[in-house]
Formats: C-alpha cells, sequence, structure tokens
C-alpha cells in the first residue's frame, strides 16, 4: 500500500508555469496507422539491453480450464501457439484508415477496465475494490465488461493453477520487443485477463519498483496489443489511475488503424490525483517511442506525465466523487493538475464509488466473531469483546471504540490524529488502528501504543481479516482526511454499524451527512477545517452522544446501516456515461 506511494508522487506544489507547455490540443495526431518510430541504431546502442522476459515456457502452470465461461475466446488456443507474433518494427501496416465504418452497436455494450490492480487477486487499497466490483455490477446489467491487470508473483498461485493460456504476443516499447503472454480467469462471472511478462511482473510488491514507468507502459501497450489475442472489440476502454493512464495515449498514437480498437471510446478515472506517474523525459524516446508531436500528450512541467497524457486522451474524465472533481481544479487539491483539468472541464465529472456488498457483508462475513444485520445488531457487541480479547485490551462491552483502517499517509489526516491522541484517550475510549505506509507514521503510532497499553493497539499489517474486526468492533470510524478522492472504508464502516468521524472532504463529503438532533437524519459526525482542534470536538461529540443519548445513538447507526452505497445502483451512472460518448 505503501508502494503505491513511491515512484509516482506528484510535487505538492504547483508545478512551473504551464505555459512553457505547447498545449495539447494543438497537437495534431496522425490519424493513420502510425508508422512506428523507427529508433535511430545509435539510440539503441546507448541503451542497456532489457534483460529478456522469460519465454512463454515460463509462463505459469496452467492447468486447463474447467470452467472457462463465456470467454468466446479461443478455448482451443490455437493460433496462438502458431503464430507469436513477432512484429517487425520496421514494416508499416499501411493500414489506410478509411473512413470508419460506423461501429457495430450490436448486441452488448463492450467495456474493457483495465487497471493496476484488482480484488480479489492483488490490492493495495480502493481501486482493487473498484476493479473487482464496478465490472461486476456492469456485467450484472447486461453489459459485457472484461478486466484486464498484469500477473504479478502476489496473485495466489492456487488461483494462476486455475488461469487459462489464451495466447502470446510481443510488444514494442521503442526499440524493446517485449514478450506479453495473455491468461484469462473467470471470476464471479467476469473475465479477467492477465498480462504476462516475468521481468517487469515477476517482483516482490506491486509498485514501487525502479522502472515503474516502464512496467506500466509495457502494461498500458500489452493491454491494446493482446485484443488481437483474446478476439474483444471493446466500445469502451476504462482506464484508471496513472498506472493505465498512457491506455488511451497509445491507443490514438498507434493502434487506431487495428481491427480491435479503431472505434473504441476511451474513459480515464482519477482515484488519486497525488500519483501522476511522473518521469524523466528521456522515456519519450526510450521507452513510449513518440515523435515530437506525440510526445506532447504526456509533456508536462518538465517531465513525462502520464496521468497528463491520459487526461488529454481520453473521451471522457472523470473521477470518484462529484465533490473531489470540483476539488481538483483547485491548486491546495490539484497536485499541479488544475490547470489541465480547468482547460479540460468540459468531460470531467464526478461519480462516487460504491462498495460490494455482498463482501462486505456483517451478515456473512467470515472474519467476524459474530454475525449481524440490521435486524440483529444486539450481536455486533460480541465482535467488540473479541476483538478486546485478541488485542489484550481491558474487555468492557460499554467503552466507545473508536477504529481506522486505511493507508498511513499524510492523505488519510494521521497528523491531526496523532497531534491530539492524548486527548482523545483521555475521553476513556479505547482506539484501534490498523495500517501500514510511512514510517514516521508507523513508528509514532507503535510509541503511543506502548504509552497507551490498555487503550490503544496500532496494528502495522495489512490484513483483510482484521480490518473486518475492526469495522465489526468499533462504535465508530475515524476519517479525517486531508483529501479524499471518494474513501470506501467510511461506507464499509457504516455498512457494520461504525458511525463515521470524518472530515468534509471529497467523497467522504458526499457519502456522510453530519447527524442532525432536531430531524434525526445523518449517519455521521463531521468537521470542516484540516485541524485537529475541529477534529477532536466531533469526536467529543460522538463520544457524548453515544455515551448520554442511546436512543439517539441507535438512529445514527441505523441511519447509516440504511444507506445505499450498491454498485448496483451506481454501475447505471457509468452505464450513462459510456452511452453518452
Ligand atoms: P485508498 O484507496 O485511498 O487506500 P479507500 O478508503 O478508498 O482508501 O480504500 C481502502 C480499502 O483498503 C478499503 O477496502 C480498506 O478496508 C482497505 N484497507 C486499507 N488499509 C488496509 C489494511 N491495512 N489492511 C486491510 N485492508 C486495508
Amino acid at each position: 500500500m505503501a508502494e503505491k506511494k513511491t515512484a509516482t508522487k506528484a510535487a505538492p506544489k504547483k508545478p512551473a508555469a504551464p505555459k512553457a507547455e505547447p498545449k495539447a490540443k494543438e497537437v495534431k495526431l496522425d490519424p493513420k496507422p502510425v508508422v512506428k518510430e523507427q529508433p535511430k541504431v545509435e539510440a539503441k546502442k546507448a541503451a542497456p539491453a532489457p534483460k529478456k522476459p522469460a519465454a512463454p515456457k515460463a509462463a505459469p502452470k496452467v492447468e486447463v480450464k474447467k470452467e472457462q465461461p463465456k470467454v468466446e475466446v479461443k478455448v482451443e488456443q490455437p493460433k496462438v501457439e502458431e503464430k507469436p507474433i513477432i512484429k517487425e518494427e520496421p514494416k508499416v501496416e499501411v493500414k489506410k484508415e478509411a473512413p470508419a465504418p460506423a461501429p457495430k452497436k450490436s448486441g452488448k455494450m463492450k467495456v474493457l477496465f483495465v487497471a493496476g490492480e484488482a480484488n480479489p487477486f492483488i490490492k493495495t487499497g480502493g481501486l482493487a475494490d473498484v476493479a473487482g466490483a464496478l465490472p461486476k455490477a456492469l456485467v450484472e446489467k447486461g453489459i459485457d465488461a472484461r478486466v484486464m491487470i498484469p500477473l504479478y508473483l502476489g496473485i495466489p498461485q492456487e488461483m494462476k493453477n486455475n488461469m487459462q493460456y489464451i495466447g502470446n504476443c510481443f510488444v514494442q516499447l521503442s526499440w524493446r520487443s517485449q514478450y506479453c503472454g495473455v491468461f484469462s480467469y473467470v471470476y464471479q462471472g467476469v473475465t479477467y485477463y492477465f498480462i504476462d511478462n516475468e521481468f517487469y511482473f515477476k517482483r516482490h510488491g506491486i509498485y514501487g519498483h525502479y522502472d515503474d514507468g516502464e512496467r506500466f507502459a509495457f502494461f498500458s501497450k500489452a493491454i491494446l496489443e493482446s485484443l488481437k489475442i483474446i478476439d474483444f472489440t471493446p466500445d469502451i476502454i476504462h482506464a484508471n489511475d496513472w498506472h493505465t493512464a498512457l491506455v488511451p495515449v497509445f491507443l490514438d498514437c498507434f493502434y487506431r488503424g487495428e481491427e480491435h480498437c479503431k472505434n473504441a471510446k476511451t474513459v480515464y478515472t482519477i482515484h488519486n490525483i497525488e500519483f501522476q506517474g511522473q518521469y524523466g523525459d528521456g522515456l519519450i524516446e526510450d521507452i513510449l517511442g513518440f515523435n515530437y508531436d506525440q510526445s506532447l500528450l504526456v509533456r508536462y512541467a518538465g517531465c513525462v506525465n502520464y496521468m497528463k497524457g491520459g487526461i488529454e486522451s481520453a473521451s471522457r474524465v472523470t473521477t470518484v466523487s462529484p465533490s473531489y472533481a470540483n476539488e481538483i481544479l483547485d491548486p491546495y487539491y490539484g497536485y499541479g493538475m488544475q490547470d489541465i483539468l480547468n482547460a479540460r472541464k468540459f468531460k470531467l465529472s464526478g461519480i462516487i464509488n460504491g462498495i460490494d456488498e455482498e463482501k462486505n457483508n456483517p451478515a456473512t462475513d467470515k472474519s467476524l466473531f459474530k454475525n449481524y444485520d440490521i435486524n440483529t445488531i444486539e450481536n455486533k457487541k460480541f465482535n467488540k469483546i473479541g476483538l478486546q480479547q485478541l488485542l489484550g485490551l481491558p474487555v468492557n462491552e460499554d467503552v466507545p471504540m473508536i477504529g481506522m483502517v486505511g493507508r498511513l499517509t499524510h492523505q488519510k489526516g494521521i497528523d491531526l490524529v496523532t497531534a491530539v491522541m492524548d486527548r482523545i484517550l483521555d475521553l476513556d475510549v479505547q482506539v484501534v488502528i490498523l495500517g501500514t505506509g510511512d514510517w514516521k507514521y508507523e513508528n509514532i503510532l507503535k510509541d503511543m501504543q506502548n504509552r497507551y497499553p490498555g487503550k490503544l493497539r496500532a496494528i502495522i499489517n495489512f490484513s483483510s481479516d482484521m480490518a473486518s474486526k475492526i469495522y465489526a468492533a468499533s462504535d465508530m470510524f475515524l476519517m479525517p482526511s486531508k483529501f479524499e478522492p471518494c474513501g470506501l472504508s467510511q461506507m464499509i464502516a457504516m455498512r457494520y454499524a461504525s458511525v463515521p468521524i470524518v472530515r468534509l472532504t471529497g467523497g467522504l463529503k458526499d457519502t456522510v451527512i453530519a447527524y442532525n438532533h432536531e430531524t434525526g437524519e445523518g449517519e455521521g459526525f463531521t468537521f470542516l477545517t484540516y485541524n485537529a482542534s475541529d477534529m477532536l470536538y466531533a469526536i467529543e461529540r460522538a463520544v457524548g452522544l453515544y455515551r448520554d443519548y442511546k436512543s439517539d445513538w441507535e438512529k445514527v447507526v441505523l441511519n447509516g446501516m440504511k444507506k445505499d452505497f450498491s454498485w448496483k445502483t451506481i454501475a447505471n451512472q457509468y452505464i450513462d456515461l459510456y452511452k453518452s460518448i
């Protein structure tokens, strides 16, 4: 999770004069199938030879899939073996772009959702939750939605054993020709594709490597290249975050002449604008293979910026809540991207994320000490007792328990929490925090735990099992984020009857309404300014209501549990968006 941060962190300051940047709208891309740039011989010599990717044989063992359902893909995988497509770079496949015939709109709409991670295969944060839930909701609504992610080392071997090998091809990254295997796996009715290249993905950790710029440029191009193999012609390619931001760029620059994607429209979703995929401009020739005009799409503020390319090239840009869509137009939240976004405001919108209500269900969650739902809410207390015993906290079902689950980074407001931790604990509460992230926060929290052994537990780990236990055991869920594109944890907390205490920013503002004594409406406690005293006051109000106004407290809890955060509802907004392009 912390890794998510490393290689891509954007400078928080406004970048130097964007005017130095040639305006992207002036960029004219050759609409024809591009003459893949023939790298200069001299340049090649200078470049370090890449490690040869593992040959097809290195692919995970594949035991012929039994279920492999509706992948109208080559189940018998014949062609593949016969023609490992080795692209011969110099040949310009002059597919004259004849005026495209009207796209066939018959049958189901086809959506390819591409991301750096997807639940349940691999996860560092909310992006994986979305990639694991939105396509499922789309499929349930009759869309042929499929997902593509890299075949990481960290994907459980058991899943790998059940993947089906579809075929392989080679991907050109400037002068490199890189092996790309494609596997598929059907999970809950959704076909997932996995891009295999052991040089790039057989490593520990999924982000944070020195060559992330190259790894995800490869993945983005492999997505488009592999469409030929999987024989899927998407109407929409939905890219996410910096990891796949180059997909719409490569599509426009190199693949518009290809049968499988010439009519594809693109959606690019920003899940967190802090991480933009910024690299030195040496990548342009050496990896991306762009000519000067094409390079203008990704050049920004003196470097290469993948996210900027995604914003420029995609048919539509979305972010994961309406409030965040507004906020990122401002320098405080925009991390330098605000000028680009303001110029492209006409195609920007915000759609709030949902949560997987099947997976995040206190009635069925196997991690809980005792399951419960809105009608058996009295059973929730057994989870508090169970967690207190497990963590060695004093067992007392009446003491208010405040939970936190999330990345330990400045984004999540850990500074506010640590600044007033002594005063929070003075309220006679128990605090349980689960997270990994910046060592600074990890160490401060461990130190505080040592000072308050009977009141505070800081579990420095990534554990979905423990996360569930905390959602279920806690009475309140603290999320004082400095910025929050959407936030899923507060929604999960409400579903588990834990009352959110949040700062009114981004998706937190869109999902948590402050409890109103007069009307009985609302399901949480909120504060506006990024300020520890304001946060403390919100916590005091919550604890006060919990202790002294039990019936009001129950109302707040039930209001939260009744809220609809299902993807079923939200998926319709994406369908409308796809149809509008
Ligand atoms: P972000 O995407 O910014 O990390 P979100 O709130 O959108 O934050 O999503 C976080 C998701 O990751 C939630 O499902 C949350 O439960 C989960 N999560 C975060 N940290 C941990 C952790 N240490 N262990 C287990 N799950 C975690």
